[in-house]
């Protein structure tokens, strides 16, 4: 029997999560001759986890956004609710521990909006009452985010109906924060997420830094009790349930072009498979310089874009078991983000180093998912966001090194700042970097943010450029370099996003 069908309706690069959350939508709209093609020997790409001595660890997982609790799902919770895809998610403690040694803060905040503005109002009595108003306006941009990118909307209508958002829309992040003239340490305080979206407040847009904000602190985050690997499996099986043909060690090297139009892809194995829709989830900057066959297929435009677009990112993620509990450790905090000081110009210029890295993230898995070790067992990790280009410059010979440097370093400042000793209890250990991700799934120079938000690739600019930017007729991306850019649960819009570019299409084509 062959082992492909001559043709397909679609034909998806790459199982990570958006490439199956774009299979669940199309699925779902009665789309289901789909074929995935994978390139590793386990869906989910990044979503994933690996074993050692008998320990699994997760690979990335620190939170994930836009779940929401079971009675007010938020976007994501519900996308997977409504697919059947069954995620036994467990809520993370708090929001954030955020250390600055500088100045000597340290606060934790909880979600809730009440919550978390009556937590700041204790340390600095006067201000709660303005965070709240602050968290409001980032909970309306949010609710308008949401609302508008599911629905066309005329300018005026826009103007009366989402008022904040269209007020706010050409502002940086820094710029709306201003306006509020909260003392420093509270502006510090509320600006400890940046990193999630890697880029600082000054050029990091207003939308983007509310829906971070408001998604955060209005629903909490979650993990899954087995680890984003769950999510990835649960995925897989579902679409292959519903009828689509998974291949694993299927890597796509070409996509084929004919007349400005798709027809089909090449795998590396040979096999040269037929459809009417392809979607990658390979970065445009890959397929446009070296999938498009034959090359002259490649539009100019596709150049001139991907050449303007700033890649955002990547990680150095020193992850480790540690012996004792996380109690015997003297750990209390699932994440706290922490730095010597938050002047956004000096940590933007070290994250284009190759460290010593300031602004850390540190997760202890076990105080979100209690069973997520043996007992006695602690699973913890430390993590930077430096950008890709730090990176571009290491030799071969010289990349363990830097490995080891790196985790000495990201420990023993993680060891500085919080008075907690983990070097002398590490059982296993784990160093990722951005040339672990470009090798592990094939992410552009490892980015796994895709392309930088900022006020010139906004993610408004974005929606409104999406058709003139579609250059080769029936292709589609999906993945952190699409419209909602980096993480987890962006994926799935993203994903869904595609799902409905070949919708449309065929809407079209009718
Ligand atoms: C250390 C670390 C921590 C993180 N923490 C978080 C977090 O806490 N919360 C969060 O939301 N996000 C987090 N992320 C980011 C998140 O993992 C990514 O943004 C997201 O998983 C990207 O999903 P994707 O579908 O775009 O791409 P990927 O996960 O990279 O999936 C792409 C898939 O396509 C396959 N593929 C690529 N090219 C081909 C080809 N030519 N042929 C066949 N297959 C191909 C790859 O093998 C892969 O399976 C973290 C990432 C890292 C590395």
């Amino acid at each position: 029997m062959a082992f492909y069908k001559d043709h397909y309706q679609v034909i998806i690069i790459g199982g990570g999560l958006a490439g199956m959350a774009c299979a669940l939508q199309l699925q779902a709209k009665g789309v289901s001759d789909i074929l995935i093609l994978e390139k590793h020997n386990l869906p989910g790409g990044l979503a994933t986890s690996y074993v050692r001595n008998g320990v699994e660890m997760e690979a990335t997982l620190h939170e994930m956004m836009s779940i929401g609790p079971k009675e007010d799902r938020l976007k994501v919770g519900q996308f997977f609710d409504e697919m059947g895809v069954d995620i036994d998610w467990l809520r993370v403690p708090e929001a954030y521990r955020f250390v600055e040694t500088e100045k000597g803060i340290d606060i934790t905040l909880h979600s809730g909006f009440k919550k978390m503005a009556h937590e700041i109002e204790k340390k600095y009595p006067g201000w709660g009452r303005k965070v709240y108003d602050f968290m409001n306006l980032c909970n309306r941009v949010y609710d308008s985010m949401n609302y508008l990118s599911t629905h066309q909307m005329g300018k005026l209508k826009m103007l009366k109906e989402h008022p904040d958002f269209v007020r706010t829309l050409g502002y940086t992040a820094q710029q709306v924060l201003d306006t509020y003239h909260f003392p420093e340490d509270v502006q510090d305080i509320l600006k400890a997420y940046w990193i999630y979206v890697g880029n600082p407040t000054d050029t990091l847009p207003f939308t983007i830094f509310a829906f971070l904000l408001a998604d955060y602190f209005r629903g909490g985050s979650y993990v899954a009790r087995g680890f984003s690997h769950e999510m990835s499996m649960k995925m897989e099986r579902k679409v292959e349930e519903q009828g689509a043909q998974f291949e694993f060690c299927q890597e796509v090297t070409k996509i084929l072009v004919k007349d400005g139009r798709v027809y089909g892809v090449r795998t590396k194995r040979g096999d040269e498979i037929h459809c009417d829709y392809v979607v990658s989830g390979a970065y445009p900057n890959r397929v446009y310089s070296q999938m498009i066959e034959p090359a002259s297929e490649v539009p100019e435009g596709a150049i001139k874009v991907i050449n303007a677009k700033k890649l955002s990112v990547c990680p150095v993620s020193v992850m480790m078991v540690l012996d004792g509990t996380p109690e015997e450790l003297g750990i209390h905090d699932y994440n706290i983000f922490s730095t010597n000081n938050m002047h956004m110009d000096e940590l933007w210029a070290n994250s284009k180093t190759l460290g010593p890295y300031h602004y850390l993230t540190s997760i202890c898995l076990n105080l979100a998912n209690p069973d997520c070790c043996p007992q006695g067992l602690t699973q913890f990790s430390i993590t930077a966001l430096p950008l890709v280009n730090a990176f571009e410059g290491v030799k071969e010979e010289d990349y363990f090194a830097l490995k080891r440097q790196l985790a000495r370093e990201m420990i023993g400042t993680y060891e500085k700042t919080t008075g907690i000793v983990i070097h002398d209890k590490i059982r296993e250990i784990e160093v990722e970097t951005p040339v672990t991700v470009s090798h592990y799934v094939g992410a552009w120079k490892g980015s796994i943010y895709g392309y930088a938000h900022d006020m010139q690739d906004h993610v408004v600019a974005r929606l409104q450029t999406a058709d003139s930017e579609r250059f080769i007729r029936g292709l589609q991306f999906a993945g952190a370099h699409g419209i909602s850019g980096d993480g987890m649960g962006p994926q799935i819009t993203n994903g869904r996003a595609a799902a409905k570019g070949i919708l449309d299409s065929l809407k079209e084509e009718k």
